[in-house]
C-alpha cells in the first residue's frame, strides 16, 4: 500500500502492527502490507473490531474482578490475547491476513473479512471481482480492468521515517 496509508493504520492499530517495518529474519511484516490501496478500509475495519473485541474483553475482565456479586455472572469473563500480524498481503486475488493470537471470533472477523476482499477492487476500493488476466488472479472494477494497470511497487519503508510519522524522535 502508500506509505501514507499503511503508516496512517500502524499509528491506529500500534499493537496489531508491532512487528511492522521489523526485521526481515523474524517478520513478514518487515515487507510492510503486500496489497493495493482498494482493501485499505476493508483492512481498517477489520483492525477496529479485532481490537474493539480484544479491549472489550479486558474491560469485562476488569469489572468482573472488581464486581461484588460475581455468582452473578453468568461466565467467568477471560482477556483474549493480542491479535498481532504476522504477514499482511494478496493472494490468488484475495487478501490474506495471517496473524498470532486471537479467538474463534476474530479468526471469524479475518475470515469474513478475506472473503470479502474478493469482492472488492484492490486498487481503488468499488465493486470488483477475481478474474484472471495472463494467468494473473487479481480483484478488480470493470474501470481498473480495462486500464489494466500493474499493481504498484513502493519501496521499503526506513524506520526513521516511520518513527517521525507516528511522532517520535
Ligand atoms: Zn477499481
Amino acid at each position: 500500500m502508500s506509505p501514507n496509508l499503511e503508516i496512517e493504520l500502524v499509528a491506529k492499530y500500534p499493537k496489531i502492527y508491532r512487528d511492522y517495518n521489523g526485521d526481515i529474519m523474524a517478520t513478514n511484516m518487515a515487507w510492510g502490507m503486500e496489497h493495493d490501496d482498494g482493501w485499505g478500509t476493508l483492512v481498517d475495519c477489520l483492525c477496529k473490531n479485532i481490537q474493539d473485541h480484544i479491549d472489550n474483553s479486558i474491560e469485562s475482565v476488569k469489572r468482573y474482578e472488581e464486581s461484588e456479586n460475581k455468582d452473578s455472572w453468568y461466565k467467568k469473563p477471560e482477556i483474549v490475547s493480542q491479535v498481532i500480524v504476522d504477514q499482511q498481503k494478496e493472494k490468488f486475488g484475495g487478501l490474506r491476513f495471517y496473524c498470532s493470537g486471537g479467538d474463534d471470533i476474530i479468526d471469524g472477523m479475518v475470515t469474513m473479512a478475506e472473503s470479502l476482499s474478493y469482492k472488492i477492487c484492490e486498487n481503488c476500493g468499488h465493486p470488483g471481482s477475481p478474474d484472471e488476466n495472463d494467468s494473473w488472479i487479481k480483484t478488480l472494477c470493470k474501470r481498473c480492468r480495462r486500464r489494466n494497470k500493474p499493481s504498484k511497487i513502493y519501496p521499503r519503508i526506513d524506520g526513521e521515517d516511520i518513527r517521525k510519522a507516528l511522532g517520535g524522535e
